[in-house]
């Protein structure tokens, strides 16, 4: 008999294709009549349907939204909540931005509705990363976790083709460490093996047709049940080693995750069989580390940490970090075994 402990996120997701439009409608539903909409400069073009969508709501805007949440943005955000009587937050962008948003709720308690526009699953967890002094530091909390969440396929078709790709794997590495998590619970197992699947199905699909509206549709569900599973089960040695890596050495989120995730697997597999022959079979591959790898070669993904702009040097000091906190993990950590794993990474070797 399997025991388990299964917490389900209380948030409420709207999923379609023109669904951008029902956004007013959500906020009135929070009880919102002042909202803030967050945002980036290259997202200005969805920015401008939701001023539309938002009419008399809108009382302000921020679009310095940044990547790995630096405390002195949200700072300067939350001036203008207090500014313009904020009692709504309205985020359309990638991690970067519902980051943002997650920032200013945990000190406000305003209610969120996010509009993801990549595969990176933040929209659907409770937690929060967030960087100050050069440092990540992430916390968790039912006041982060947003209470709606808008998935628009339509505001996806434009995401660049390799930004699509890298973030695809973002979501299949929160899908692959849920099957191997000590948390995991068959409702965990069910949604992340349905996401490896589509994933594999869909990634190829899209890479070959970014407008594939059908591909990415599936791709956008696999990323909802990826960040669910993120959301719902701890993570292990990949997430750690991609968060000390954009952190510590400012490496990119997506493309970092897209890199590690073959050679945290290839580290994994030896103490996680079970877990890596049903992802295998989800994938449709016979082995799961190379499979992943074989993937990421063939939609063009970045495969060494090299090309990623990490300087050889500082492997060493990723190692001894990423070793240095005990977490949850199959296989047990080694300082050596890190040391191998990122060497193998920056030089993009396929895993044996
Ligand atoms: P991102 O949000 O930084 O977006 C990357 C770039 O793509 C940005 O310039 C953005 O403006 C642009 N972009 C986004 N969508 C676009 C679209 N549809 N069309 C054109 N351009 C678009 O990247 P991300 O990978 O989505 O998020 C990364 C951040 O999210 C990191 O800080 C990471 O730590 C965080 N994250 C947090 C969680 C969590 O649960 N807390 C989960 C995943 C990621």
């Amino acid at each position: 008999m399997r025991s388990f402990v299964h917490t389900a996120s209380p948030s409420r997701v709207l999923f379609g294709a023109g669904t951008v439009r029902q956004v007013a409608a959500e906020a009135d539903r929070l009880g919102a009549s002042r909202v803030l909409l967050l945002s980036s400069p290259p997202l200005e073009k969805y920015a401008a349907r939701l001023r539309d969508v938002l009419g008399g709501l809108l009382v302000a805007e921020f679009d310095g939204a940044a990547m790995h949440t630096p405390v002195e943005v949200t700072e300067r955000a939350l001036d203008v909540v207090r500014d313009h009587r904020v009692d709504c937050l309205v985020a359309i962008g990638g991690g970067s931005t519902t980051g943002l948003a997650k920032a200013l709720a945990v000190r406000t308690d305003l209610p969120q509705v996010i509009v993801p526009t990549t595969y990176a699953g933040s929209e659907v967890t409770p937690v929060l990363g967030e960087t100050e002094d050069g440092r990540k530091v992430t916390r968790s909390s039912p006041a982060i976790l947003p209470e709606t969440v808008v998935y628009d396929v339509d505001l996806t078709l434009g995401l660049p083709a390799t930004m699509s790709i890298t973030s695809g794997v973002n979501a299949l590495a929160h899908a692959v460490e849920a099957l191997y998590s000590p948390d995991a619970d068959p409702v965990t197992d069910a949604m992340a093996l349905e996401a490896v699947a589509a994933i594999a199905r869909s990634l190829p699909a899209v890479h070959d047709d970014p407008s594939d509206a059908e591909a990415r549709a599936e791709l956008l569900k696999a990323a909802w049940l990826a960040g669910m599973c993120l959301g719902a089960v701890g993570m292990g040695l990949h997430h750690k080693l991609c968060h000390t890596l954009g952190g510590t050495f400012g490496l990119p989120h997506a493309e970092t995750h897209t890199v590690v995730l073959p050679h945290a697997m290839a580290y994994n597999a030896p103490a996680a069989a079970d877990a890596m022959e049903r992802i295998a079979r989800a994938l449709g591959v016979p082995d799961a580390p190379t499979g992943v790898f074989d993937l990421v070669r063939r939609v063009g993904g970045p495969t060494s940490l090299r090309d990623l702009g990490m300087a050889e040097g500082d492997l060493d000091r990723a190692a001894e970090l990423a070793a240095s906190q005990p977490y949850p993990n199959p296989r047990e950590l080694s300082r050596d075994g890190i040391a191998d794993l990122l060497r193998d990474a920056w030089e993009g070797r396929r895993p044996t």
